[in-house]
């Protein structure tokens, strides 16, 4: 009878992400469960131009001995390989002309550490005996972020306007006549684009934001996953701003890399050495295979050129080819729209007249072999007295995986749903 602490409770109970990753880790484990459509998780695709990349760049560092010794038998830093935060910072001033350097960078276990990093610093109980929350100002919004919290009551959040573009599409834009920046706002948090709907945030809509961070002279942070510079799966023309009172966060993991483990943090001095002493209390280094993998790639340039000649060409045709087939299976048998596909790997489908709940549609379809995430999960913070029925019309698919698995996870998709409201 195991008596566990509040925190313990809440960082080892059940949880969307827990769930979501343990479906995907099951299915691309081998097995029976292979035989699954994975459409679930955030898996990057296996772009084999990349995956040659990585294979060439894992036989120069075995070949050569002192970096090969160094990357497998030291410890970095905590807050990451000096050559590595500097090759980032050079990287990003050659992008976008920031005034950024080795001192505003820190490494950290994923972009998903990062973030419990930064939730832990900047929301929660504060000194003063005060409150403070994370404000989320459009959800659906990452997942990931849902169960971060070291206690109960971690995000304040906002639902979003809905414009309908046409018949099957439609784009969230953030409601900024009822977005509240309260006293109790520890930070405000945007993922660009969006994981789960595809959305990227106008420019206007993050320097809007921006503003009112610094009005409040509280950290604006924008989590680049999927973003700019890399990987770049952003298919809008956007221009990124970044100044001191904002946090980027960066990853390897969508370049191909999520074996790595490797999440990159751009911020002010004050906030690196934060999370360098972070890291190192929690975990005491980074790992440094991906930071050794990429960082001539980063000082080169090179990144950003394939970000933009194969990663996001590669990802925007697969969005295309998904909208294709959802088009062509769903027909007239029921109403769907699909959010309009800006970015990141993910189509995100609403069924206004869906009859039962995405959770029970997720169950539906798991029995028959189809993987997606139920939208459910991805609002939360949100005043729970609000009933918002949207919350339970949409699921996520993504459509990384080969387009054979995507097409067949459509077909039984749309069969499912013709069903479904069949019967209704
Ligand atoms: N942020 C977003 C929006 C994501 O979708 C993910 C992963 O799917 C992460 C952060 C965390 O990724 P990682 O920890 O692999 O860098």
């Amino acid at each position: 009878n195991l008596q566990l602490s509040k925190i313990g409770q809440a960082l080892s109970g059940p949880s969307g992400i827990v769930e979501l990753m343990d479906d995907l880790g099951a299915a691309l484990a081998g097995g029976n469960s292979s035989q699954m459509l994975m459409l679930g998780g955030g898996n990057p695709a296996h772009i084999p131009q990349m995956q040659a990349l990585w294979r060439q760049r894992l036989a120069e560092i075995v070949a050569d001995q002192p970096l090969c010794d160094r990357m497998l038998s030291n410890y970095d830093g905590p807050a990451g390989n000096p050559r590595f935060r500097k090759s980032v910072a050079e990287c990003l001033r050659q992008a976008y002309g920031w005034d950024v350097g080795p001192e505003n960078i820190a490494v950290t276990m994923g972009g998903q550490t990062a973030f419990f990093f930064l939730f832990a610093l900047l929301a929660g109980e504060m000194p003063s005996g005060n409150h403070r929350r994370i404000l989320l100002p459009i959800v659906p919004e990452y997942i990931g972020y849902a169960d971060q919290g070291l206690g109960p009551g971690l995000f304040a959040s906002q639902h979003p306007l809905i414009d309908q573009l046409d018949e099957h599409s439609f784009k969230y834009r953030i409601d900024f006549d009822s977005l509240e920046v309260g006293d109790d706002i520890g930070a405000i948090c945007v993922s660009r684009p969006t994981n789960p709907t595809g959305n990227v945030l106008t420019d206007d809509e993050v320097s809007h934001l921006a503003q009112l961070a610094a009005e409040r002279e509280i950290p604006f942070l924008v989590d680049n996953a999927y973003g700019e510079p890399f990987p770049g799966a952003v298919y809008e023309p956007i221009q990124p701003m970044w100044n001191p009172g904002m946090v980027m966060t960066f990853s390897l993991s969508k370049l191909g890399l999520p074996g790595t483990r490797t999440g990159i943090v751009l911020a002010s001095e004050e906030i690196v050495r934060r999370i360098q002493s972070m890291t190192c209390i929690v975990g005491l280094a980074n790992t440094n295979i991906g930071q050794t993998m990429v960082e001539p790639l980063l000082a080169s340039g090179e990144i950003l050129q394939l970000s933009r000649e194969v990663i996001r060409p590669y990802y925007q045709a697969k969005s295309q080819t998904a909208q294709a087939l959802v088009t062509e299976h769903f027909g007239n048998g029921f109403p769907y729209l699909v959010h309009r596909s800006e970015g990141a790997f993910f189509l995100w489908l609403w069924f206004p007249e869906l009859p039962i709940t995405t959770k029970e549609l997720y169950e539906r379809l798991k029995k028959r072999g189809v993987l997606i995430v139920p939208g459910e999960y991805f609002f939360f913070g949100l005043n729970t007295s609000e009933n918002w029925s949207h919350q339970r019309q949409c699921i996520r698919m993504t459509f990384s995986q080969a387009e054979e698995t995507v097409a067949e996870g459509i077909k039984i998709m749309a069969d499912e749903l013709q069903r479904i409201h069949d019967s209704a």
